[in-house]
């Protein structure tokens, strides 16, 4: 398959661009591989991208029960940061943000990654002193973070936002990550599908895994609607249908719930917003895509559910926060509103394991963030895959830190999933 280049953009062009090729096959599944990945995200697809780069195994096939990119990893606000407080969590995702760096070039697909910064807002001195502390944090593990104080200074980093004393939540500092940003989310499952492809993954779409087949214990593969397909390896990678999936292999009870979170994008407009900003004082991030549209979101619905769609007050309550903090905004038209199924987990840290079965490998409980997670957690999960262990990046992230009692408690809420 041809390389994506200027040269052949123009090749292409002078040919009325019929001559593109389709990004990635469409194969039958074949009867065995080694391993098969359940779901066709982010994270599934990231896994086979990095199992044949990095550990030369490419006898694998991704089942995606839709389309490629149909579940979550096309449905976020796609905000990429690494401003975490917990040791586990900064390292784990400023290695995601080093390779979001280079994955346009790795991939030979333009992710469109832009690192606008993204600027969380303070409105309380205890909340200045807050991110104060997890700015030094971070500067402690090598990772760009500025304490902006006053809001004069947020004044002239984000025209537009109420900066006023007057403002229903009067903003007095932030904290800012200026490697941080934004990139196109289908883009990234394309680019990952694309790469894989090229090493000889296959990626079959329409391919709903419906049980497992097992030896003993042992998962030694699945049953399908494309039929029954065996695996020296079975990885699960299905976000908010965790729990559906994992109860196919007897597994009752995981320490995650799915909920719908949903997003919004306005009508498109000049460039008006130039960084992702988060409201401290409830819960909404926003940014402006490269189509002039303003993308945002808020809270999870609040009550457990497998559709991809919410409900009418969580729009209302998302809205009047971001009119609060950007008046100007008020007359801009809503253009569109979508919901995912996101997987909660009890601690608001992500669970990339072995297990719980043999022959079985779990990567799940991505909670708001799995999106910016995406290079890191394929990365760390091929790792484990390929060599039945913890990579050191993501050894915190067992199923079994739960029976243990070693949480990962980034927020300090407790087991509480809808909080984190
Ligand atoms: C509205 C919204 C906004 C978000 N904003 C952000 C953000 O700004 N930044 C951020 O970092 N994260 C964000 N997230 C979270 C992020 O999108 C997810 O954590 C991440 O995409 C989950 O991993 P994934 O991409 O692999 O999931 P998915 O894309 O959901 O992949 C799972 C796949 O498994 C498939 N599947 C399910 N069951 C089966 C089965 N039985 N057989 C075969 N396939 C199956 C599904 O069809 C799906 O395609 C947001 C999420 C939502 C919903």
């Amino acid at each position: 398959m041809a390389e994506y280049s200027a040269l052949s953009l123009l090749k292409n062009a002078l040919s009325a661009n019929r001559d593109w090729k389709p990004a990635w096959r469409k194969p039958e599944p074949k009867p065995a591989y080694d391993v098969v990945i359940i779901g066709g995200g982010g994270h599934g697809l990231s896994t086979a991208w990095y199992l044949a780069k990095e550990h030369g195994i490419t006898n694998v096939a991704v089942l995606e029960k839709g389309y490629l990119g149909s579940g979550n990893i096309g449905r976020n606000t796609t905000i990429i940061r690494s401003n975490y407080l917990l040791p586990e969590n900064t390292r784990f995702y400023e290695h995601s943000m080093k390779l979001w760096e280079n994955l346009s070039h790795e991939l030979n697909y333009n992710v469109m990654f832009s690192q606008r910064g993204v600027l969380n807002l303070a409105h309380t001195p205890s909340q200045l002193d807050d991110f104060a502390r997890r700015g030094n944090a971070m500067r402690h593990e090598g990772i760009d973070a500025e304490l902006i104080v006053g809001a004069a200074a947020v004044g002239r980093l984000v025209p537009g936002l109420d900066v006023s004393g007057s403002a229903r939540f009067p903003i007095i500092g932030g904290l800012l990550q200026p490697r941080a940003g934004t990139a196109r989310h289908d883009a990234v499952a394309w680019g990952y599908a694309r790469a894989a492809d090229r090493r000889g993954v296959d990626m079959i779409e329409n391919c709903e895994v419906t049980g497992f087949l097992r030896e003993g214990d042992r998962i030694v593969g699945v049953s399908t609607t494309r039929g029954e397909i065996r695996a020296g390896k079975v990885a699960v990678a299905v976000a908010g249908s965790t729990g559906r999936v994992m109860k196919l292999a007897g597994i009752e009870r995981l320490p995650i719930e799915s909920h719908v979170l949903q997003a919004f994008v306005s009508e498109a407009l000049k460039p008006v917003l130039h960084t992702v900003v988060t409201f401290g004082a409830g819960h909404l991030y926003a940014s402006q895509s490269d189509k002039g549209g303003l993308v945002f979101g808020g809270d999870i619905d609040g009550y457990n559910s497998y559709a991809q769609r919410g409900n009418l007050p969580v729009v209302e309550e998302v809205a009047s926060e971001f009119v609060a903090m950007f008046p100007g905004f008020s007359r801009v038209r809503l253009l569109r509103s979508w919901g995912g199924i996101m997987d909660m987990s009890m601690d608001g840290s992500p669970i990339i394991t072995t297990g719980p079965l043999p022959g079985m490998y779990l990567n799940c409980g991505w909670c708001y963030g799995g999106f910016k997670a995406t290079p890191a957690s394929g990365y760390c999960f091929a790792h484990t895959i390929a060599r039945d262990e913890q990579h050191p990046l993501s050894a915190a992230f067992t199923l079994d830190r739960f029976q243990r009692g070693i949480l990962i408690d980034e927020k300090g809420q407790g087991a509480t999933p809808r909080l984190h």
